[in-house]
């Protein structure tokens, strides 16, 4: 038989997702699970109150959906018996580590009515090696615990942070393939073997790990037979309860490279130089790349007084806050790792290469850090820059690529609301952040970026958002691009022209090539149609590993 290619069909109505999950289990049977959940993990940890399902359906999306009830189990084997459960009465759960899943659904299923899986008291870090250079944790542990386990007990391991911040999971963004900025930032690509729950309530270990005595279990992640630790991320065909991830070691030395050019089509010479650099090993970790208008969302919240309350932000008060913060149009970060030895000699491949395509180059290291603020007239004097600022922007960049997580990047969930922004850890729920996230995958050249912007920028600007890029090299030859469409979430005008930008970006790219790595809950249509073979094969997976359905519904692969 043959199938066509897949298309992507576009989701015609704004908030009605095309998804249809299981149905909801009838209410004797909804009644009997919970019966049953109760007996397993205590009455205290089946949560069905009215104000814990309004919690649960908060989403910094333009709608949530509502859980049924919410479970937290706090061990592989309540885990199992939760799915065994589930799969009886025919309830359908949906697994969540930490939830911060900010922009992409938060703590919500695809649709309402599942119950939600809380995996956050499953925090023990298993087990940490230090001469291989690897963790093993359960679903609750976040990036700030095993961050402070590595420093407490002196052990010279870095993780690979997230933007998501110290309170966001090690397991759930891996298990979504997401990214971070250091040589371990393709965060699939560290996956040293899993612990998985099948929707019937089996317990399986991938790659050696079902061999029980393996000892190159966690060094080789691959196993011998069929490979299957793609099946388990972006998916809905396991609830994986424990994941080892390499980790990197503590580098000898560490600089940040910060460039930025002035004018907009400059872009286009410094991605051919980035490839150039990434490709030949001279930069090691990810490089970043950030338009003007993405630094300020991190900086500081939309001008609405300069802009008399308009939007989207004009090209004269976007120039006029950039140049007081010394921003240029596009932004550059990448970091040096290795011997001093090294790190001088990528530095001085990078000025050759980089030097004719940007108005500024710096290379900052701790010492510069802890000289600049022993001795901050000399910095002004030097770079013009005050100092407070420049730590401002340097010490969270530089703390992330040394391993170090921190919240600064969520600052852009605030952009568009109206209320003060929060201190300390913020929680966007909890200010009305509008965020719904865009990442398509770009080819690393400039042809490509053109592309791309010749269909993005004009969709923002129809719907009155700024374009605020930044271009994530994942590997030397593509860029994650994230595209944030910003909104303030007290404005249900504003938010309901966010949910159609968000399509219209989706469709128009998708239609033209450009797909995204990963989607909001929303958006789960676009990835397996019903007409491609692709889409066909996992769906007969999902048949034999979920016969009934039960483990969310909607999330990645759809119903037949
Ligand atoms: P984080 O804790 O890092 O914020 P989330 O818990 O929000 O991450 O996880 C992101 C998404 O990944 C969830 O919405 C869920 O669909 C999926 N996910 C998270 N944890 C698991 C897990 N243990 N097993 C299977 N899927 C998971």
């Amino acid at each position: 038989m043959s199938t066509q290619p897949q298309q992507f069909s576009p989701v015609t109505s704004d908030f009605a997702p095309a998804i249809t999950g299981s149905t909801p289990a009838a209410e004797d049977g909804f009644q009997a699970a919970l019966a049953e959940w109760r007996a397993v993990l205590g009455p205290q940890h089946v949560l069905t109150d009215q104000a814990t399902l309004d919690d649960y359906a908060r989403s910094t999306l333009p709608r949530g959906t509502r859980p049924r009830a919410v479970l937290r189990p706090a061990s592989t084997d309540e885990v199992s018996r939760v799915a065994a459960i589930a799969n009886q009465y025919r309830v359908p759960i949906y697994p969540i580590s930490c939830g911060k899943n900010w922009g992409y659904g938060d703590r919500c299923a695809p649709t309402d009515g599942q119950v939600i899986v809380e995996l956050s008291r499953m925090n023990r870090i298993l087990e940490v090696n230090t001469e291989l250079a690897y963790a093993v944790v359960e679903p609750g542990v976040t990036q700030g615990q095993l961050y402070d386990f590595l420093q407490q007990h002196n052990i010279p391991l870095w993780i690979d942070p997230t933007g998501a911040g110290p309170t966001a999971s090690i397991l759930g963004n891996t298990v979504e393939r997401g990214y971070g900025i250091t040589p371990y930032g393709d965060h699939f690509a560290q996956i040293a073997g899993m612990e998985v729950v099948l929707p019937t309530g089996e317990v399986v270990q991938t790659g050696f790990g079902h061999y029980g005595n393996a000892k190159a279990w966690r060094v080789f992640p691959r196993g011998i037979g069929p490979y299957l630790d793609g099946l388990f991320t972006q998916s809905n065909f396991g609830i994986v309860t424990s994941i080892g991830v390499w980790l990197m070691p503590a580098s000898p030395h560490v600089e940040l490279c910060l460039f930025s050019a002035d004018q907009d089509q400059a872009v286009d010479e410094l991605v051919e130089r980035v490839r150039w650099l990434l490709l030949h090993r001279v930069l090691v970790g990810a490089v970043n790349l950030m338009h003007r208008n993405r630094i300020l969302t991190v900086l500081r919240q939309y001008p609405w007084e300069l802009m008399g309350g308009r939007t989207p932000m004009s090209e004269e008060v976007a120039q006029q806050l950039a140049r007081q913060r010394q921003i240029g149009t596009w932004n550059g970060v990448a970091a040096l790792y290795g011997t001093r030895r090294q790190v001088a000699a990528a530095r001085a491949e990078i000025r050759r290469v980089l030097k004719a395509s940007v108005d500024r180059l710096a290379f900052v290291s701790e010492g510069k850090l802890r000289l600049a603020r022993r001795i901050p007239w000399l910095v002004k004097l030097v770079t013009g820059m005050d100092v407070g600022q420049l730590l401002a922007a340097v010490e969270p960049a530089l703390g992330i690529v040394k391993g170090k997580p921190n919240a600064v990047s969520l600052n852009t969930c605030w952009w568009r609301s109206k209320r003060q922004p929060a201190n300390a850890l913020p929680d966007p729920h909890d200010h009305c952040c509008g965020v719904i996230w865009f990442s398509p995958v770009i080819p690393m050249t400039a042809g490509h970026l053109r592309e791309f912007r010749r269909l993005a920028e004009p969709i923002m600007a129809k719907y009155r958002f700024e374009c605020c890029i930044t271009l994530t090299a994942v590997n030397p030859r593509a860029f994650d691009c994230t595209l944030p469409v910003l909104y303030d979430a007290d404005d249900p005008e504003e938010a309901q022209r966010a949910a159609a930008c968000h399509q219209e970006l989706l469709s128009a790219c998708a239609a033209a090539g450009y797909l995204p790595y990963r989607v909001d809950i929303h958006s789960m249509p676009l990835v397996t149609s019903p007409s491609s073979s692709f889409g066909m094969l996992c769906r007969r997976l999902k048949s034999a590993l979920d016969p009934n359905r039960v483990l969310a519904p909607g999330r990645y692969v759809i119903k037949p």
